[in-house]
């Protein structure tokens, strides 16, 4: 059985539950050690970050629960990081909040310029995503997926964040291969040389299950075929509901756990007192 979730959004961002209510709902589940982890405002105007002037209420918060429970279930603080492809950088704001955390989960939500306050976003709809390509990219999705996995290597080799978040996030609404299809050589061969830069790094890539649950028939982050992929290269896993509300707290946990065990992984990261520990899949 997984012991734990290191991806937990709240309502301090665009989750459904106060972050008490989802410590219990991973009590309640079993689980013995979970991550909080909102999103970081980010440098432009947006509806599903935390806003500035609540972090230090969040990391308040955090701390007390982390107290409160401390009998019963490991807590631990962190905050979902967007790394931004035309910065080629994480925002000076998350910098400054990276000492303060446990651990860092860092993603890419966005495509093109993140200047202004009209951003395009990968997860918002199927339109948005497809006005971006075509705003930023001249409608070539190949130009854009390419430059999303090298911000996906970039980000990892910069900043070695103890987890990647959602892999392949790109695949959301692509849905009967309206975007690109996940059998092409070109596509395999992109996410084949990212997995090579991230297996000369620490981080964890996160087995993402809370996909199905928001968009259905999306399967988990990173797809299926990937995993043994990983595994080849000996890159090491955590596992994340990507909760956003109390339901999704173990959302396809044995499913899983079963599908990685078949691939050949034996374990998985936990944080444990404090440090990342192979915990072992499977009992
Ligand atoms: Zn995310
Ligand atoms: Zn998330």
């Amino acid at each position: 059985m997984l012991l734990a979730n290191y991806h937990i959004h709240s309502d301090y961002c665009d989750g459904k539950n106060t972050l008490e209510e989802m410590v219990v709902a991973g009590i309640t589940a079993g689980l013995t050690s979970l991550g909080l982890s909102s999103h970081l405002p980010l440098p432009f105007t947006n509806d599903w970050t935390m806003k500035e002037e609540y972090i230090d209420q969040y990391l308040n918060d955090v701390k007390n629960l982390k107290e409160k429970y401390a009998s019963i279930i490991e807590l631990y603080c962190g905050i979902e990081i967007d790394f931004f492809i035309d910065r080629q950088d994480i925002s000076d704001l998350a910098k400054k909040i990276i000492p303060r955390l446990d651990y860092t989960i860092m993603s890419i939500h966005t495509l093109g310029n993140t200047k202004g306050d009209d951003v395009s976003y990968i997860d918002e709809s199927q339109h948005d995503f497809e006005q971006g390509i075509e705003k930023y990219y001249q409608g070539d999705t190949q130009a854009y997926i390419k430059e999303y996995y090298q911000g996906i290597a970039k980000m990892v080799t910069m900043f070695e964040p103890d987890i990647l978040g959602h892999l392949d996030l790109i695949k959301k609404y692509n849905q009967n291969n309206y975007f690109f299809n996940e059998k092409d050589s070109w596509y395999q061969e992109t996410v084949k040389r990212c997995l090579d830069v991230i297996a000369t790094t620490k981080t964890k890539i996160e087995i993402n299950t809370g996909a199905n649950m928001r968009t259905p028939g999306v399967g988990r982050y990173p797809s299926d075929w990937m995993i043994p992929e990983m595994k080849k290269r000996n890159i090491p896993i955590t596992i994340g509901g990507d909760s956003h509300s109390v339901t999704g707290i173990v959302y396809e946990y044995e499913e899983a756990e079963i599908y990685l065990e078949k691939c050949g992984y034996h374990e998985y990261w936990m944080l444990n007192k404090g440090r990342w520990e192979a915990q072992p899949l499977g009992v």
